[in-house]
C-alpha cells in the first residue's frame, strides 16, 4: 500500500514520458497512443528458422524464408520482437548511444512477448558481448542490460560473461553481408566451457542484420559445447522489406 502510494506521488512530480516523443502516459514502460502504430511488431507467419516476417501463411509448420532454404545457421531459431524501422532505430540507438537505460525494460517486455517460446525452452541466457575497450567507453553492454530484464522477468539464469569478444571489430553497419562474416570471423571465445556444456542457450542482442554476429557466436557457443543456440534481437532488419508490407 505505502509502496503505491510513493509510486503516485512519484509519478504526479515526475509523470512518465513516452519514450519517442516525450508526452505524459499513463503508466510505465508504454508508448503514447500517436507513437504505438509506428512500432511494427513482428507476429506470425514467420520464418522458422530465422523469424522473418512471411507475405501467407503455409500449411507447413516449419516454413523457412527463401534465404533459410539456401543457407544454414549455427543457431536453431532467431526471433525479433520488431521491425527495424526509423521509429525501432531511434528507440534502439537511443539505449545504445544516448544511455537511455528506461527504454530497456519496454524493449525486454516485448522480447519477451515475442521469444516466450524460445526462453522456455532456454537454460541459460547470454548476451552477444562487446569488446572490452567499447564497454569502457560506453559503460554498459546494452545486450546485457535487456539479457538482464528479460532473466529477472521470467525467472531465467543468465551468465553475462560467459562469451567474450577478443576482436576489437568496426561497426557492422553500413557493411555488406560478406564483409560482415569477416569482420566477425575468430571474433569470440568462450573462456569457461563449462559453464554452458549441454545446455541449451538464448542469445541476446539488441539487433539481427544479416545474422552474421549471432552467427559467429553460437557457432562457438556450439564448439564450446552448448546443445544448442537459439537467439532473440529486439529489432530485425529487413532490406527488401518497405515499411507496412510483408514478403
Ligand atoms: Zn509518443
Ligand atoms: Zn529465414
Amino acid at each position: 500500500m505505502k509502496k503505491v502510494w510513493i509510486q503516485n506521488c512519484l509519478h504526479f512530480i515526475f509523470p512518465p514520458l513516452c519514450p519517442l516523443c516525450k508526452d505524459v502516459v499513463d503508466g510505465e514502460n508504454t508508448l503514447c497512443p500517436t507513437c504505438w502504430p509506428h512500432i511494427e511488431f513482428i507476429a506470425d507467419p514467420c520464418c522458422d528458422q530465422c523469424g522473418l516476417p512471411l507475405a501467407t501463411a503455409s500449411l507447413h509448420e516449419k516454413e523457412k524464408c527463401i534465404s533459410c532454404l539456401q543457407h544454414h545457421f549455427s543457431f536453431t531459431q532467431n526471433r525479433s520482437a520488431i521491425l527495424y524501422t526509423q521509429t525501432s532505430k531511434k528507440m534502439i540507438l537511443d539505449l545504445k548511444h544516448g544511455h537511455k537505460l528506461s527504454i530497456a525494460p519496454l524493449l525486454a517486455q516485448w522480447m519477451v512477448r515475442s521469444g516466450h517460446k524460445l526462453i522456455e525452452k532456454s537454460d541459460i541466457l547470454i548476451p552477444v558481448p562487446l569488446h572490452w575497450t567499447r564497454l569502457l567507453k560506453r559503460g554498459f553492454n546494452q545486450a546485457a542490460v535487456l539479457t538482464q530484464h528479460i532473466g529477472k522477468k521470467t525467472n531465467t539464469p543468465y551468465l553475462l560473461n560467459t562469451l567474450k569478444r577478443v576482436k576489437r571489430t568496426p561497426s557492422q553497419d553500413g557493411l555488406s553481408a560478406s564483409a560482415r562474416q569477416k569482420n566477425v570471423h575468430h571474433a569470440f571465445i568462450v573462456p569457461n566451457p563449462q559453464d554452458i556444456r549441454g545446455k541449451s542457450l538464448l542469445l541476446i542482442d539488441d539487433v539481427m542484420t544479416t545474422g552474421s554476429t549471432l552467427e559467429a557466436c553460437a557457432k562457438v557457443l556450439i564448439q564450446s559445447g552448448a546443445k544448442c543456440v537459439r537467439t532473440l534481437t529486439v529489432g530485425r532488419v529487413c532490406p527488401r522489406l518497405k515499411q507496412g508490407s510483408k514478403i
